[in-house]
């Protein structure tokens, strides 16, 4: 068996039915856990807004504290936490390190954060009157997350939500639940009490969806996952008129100027495309290259997806590790066969790889057409459909064309340009010369069917935090 750290887990752990974790590189059975049904989620709840109110009541200096030995103990199990999210979703070990650094950026940054939830005080039109504005926890929240970043989509929702004051629950994928166990019991460890913070692994995922939407006591839904997903859970939520916050998916466009740093550009596109086997909502899903450039770019960028190492996560040679499931590797390949099957070609690529029944070979194609179905959906899997452009008024029509609006990216050395493609691109995220944007201080999230609010930086706090006005009147001596 393999080295899975297991005390971290231990707390969910079951001998018989349950739910199966799988290592998708392999197939094999890592672990069964504890499988809530939604018949549970009622006397969890209870519990959750029971306790909700001493934790709120706690100063923010005190949750601060909590958050930062959370943190502290995230690092402390570095090496332990990226084992676990390797051995469940794939990714490479050095990814998995990455990832677990981000995950843990947010405990700190909230944390940071928790002391830092102002209001204001806003000048009265009527004498001996004041008005305070204070900022308070919307109360117990629920999320759903998925698999392709198991820790930080658990500390991006969970960590704002314990700073402000909230109790959270959360359902991970049942693809991955084990990475948000392991933090689950970290945050115990760390003082976050019992039933202000839970994980509950689900084999059940519409009917916990349900619950969540529908319960008159959970005041918020935060979501990550499929832009399917979120306007059904967008449709419940409307019952009990909750907050939302919807990370959907996304097609981001990755533009390359003729007047731009090919080199770095190259570069680029490897992050934004090959990360987590292209399994990234922010992953490029269409990369457009101007006419002038375009044979030299896709020489050089095919040349490195050709490169690129394909194998198991625990590898540290591998580059590229499995897609989550076979089902995944059908719809890659399906795109890919009806982009050729309309007049693409192949640069590299093309097929399933033989490190095992869920890998696929880093692919290049050129000829890409806007109307072909590889640029309409996300791709989700390694796979690099490059278009050629004429000029900055063609590029920006195609890629703004798409329902998604969540990340893109763009790389000129043109100052003039640059305000202009930034002004241009409907998205909630631009790039420009850098393939990769995530960070925990700036506002991640996106507009159009890629989502409602924003998640990281000081407006992630907002997310859990309700506007109270107080109008203080009888002040006059
Ligand atoms: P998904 O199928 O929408 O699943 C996401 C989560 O929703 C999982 O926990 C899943 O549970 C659950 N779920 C599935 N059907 C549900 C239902 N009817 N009601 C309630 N919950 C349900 O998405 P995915 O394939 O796992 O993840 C990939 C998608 O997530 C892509 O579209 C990607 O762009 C998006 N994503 C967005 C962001 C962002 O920040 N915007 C970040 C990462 C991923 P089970 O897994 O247990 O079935």
């Amino acid at each position: 068996m393999t080295q899975l750290p297991v005390a971290l887990v231990a707390h969910a752990i079951v001998e018989n039915g349950g739910l199966p974790v799988l290592n998708p590189a392999t197939g094999e059975l890592l672990l069964r856990v504890r499988d809530y049904g939604a018949d549970e989620v009622d006397g969890v709840v209870a519990r959750a807004e029971a306790a909700r109110h001493d934790w709120a009541g706690q100063t923010a200096r005190t949750r601060a504290t909590v958050l930062r030995r959370w943190f502290d103990l995230i690092i402390q199990h570095r090496e332990d936490l990226a084992l676990i999210c390797t051995l469940e979703c794939g990714k490479p070990l050095a990814e998995a390190r990455g990832e677990l650094d981000y995950a843990a950026s947010f405990v700190e940054w909230f944390g940071e954060e928790a002391r830092r939830a102002y209001g204001e005080t806003i000048p009265t039109a009527w004498s001996g009157k004041e008005i305070v504005v204070t900022k308070e926890p919307v109360g117990t929240c629920a999320a759903i997350t998925p698999w392709n970043f198991p820790l930080t989509m658990i500390t991006r929702k969970a960590a704002p939500a314990l700073a402000a004051g909230c109790a959270m629950i959360m359902k991970p994928s049942e693809e991955t639940p084990l990475s948000a166990l392991a933090l689950e019991h970290l945050a115990r460890q760390a003082g976050v009490p019992e039933h202000v913070f839970r994980i509950l692994p689900s084999s059940d995922a519409s009917g916990m969806g349900k619950v969540f939407c529908t319960h008159p006591t959970i005041r918020k839904i935060s979501f990550t996952g499929s832009t399917a997903v979120g306007k059904i859970l967008l449709t419940q939520a409307g019952s009990t008129v909750k907050r939302t916050s919807m990370e959907l998916g996304g097609n981001a466009p990755f533009i390359v100027f003729a007047d731009a740093d090919l080199d770095a550009a190259v570069e680029g596109a490897m992050i934004a495309k090959f990360r987590n086997a292209g399994q990234a909502c922010i992953g490029t899903n269409r990369v457009l290259v101007q006419r002038e450039v375009h044979d030299e770019f896709v020489d050089r960028f095919t040349a490195r997806a050709a490169a690129l190492v394909v194998g198991q996560g625990l590898d540290p040679a591998s580059q590229i590790g499995p897609l989550i499931t076979e089902e995944a590797l059908h719809k890659v390949q399906a795109l890919v066969d009806g982009a050729l099957s309309e007049g693409a070609q192949l640069a590299c690529g093309g097929s399933r790889h033989n490190a095992g029944a869920q890998f696929y070979t880093p692919t290049v194609l050129t000829g890409v057409t806007q109307d072909m179905a590889i640029a309409q959906q996300e791709i989700f899997g390694p796979v690099a459909p490059v278009m050629s452009f004429t000029d900055e008024a063609e590029v920006l029509r195609i890629a703004n064309d798409t329902r998604y609006g969540l990340a893109s990216y763009f790389y000129t050395r043109d100052m003039g340009r640059a305000a202009r493609v930034f002004r241009g691109l409907e998205f909630g995220m631009v790039a420009m010369n850098e393939g990769l944007l995530g960070t925990e201080v700036a506002p991640f999230g996106g507009v159009k069917e890629s989502g409602l609010g924003r998640e990281g930086s000081h407006h992630g706090m907002d997310e859990y935090m309700e506007l109270k006005y107080r109008l203080m009147g009888g002040l006059a001596s």
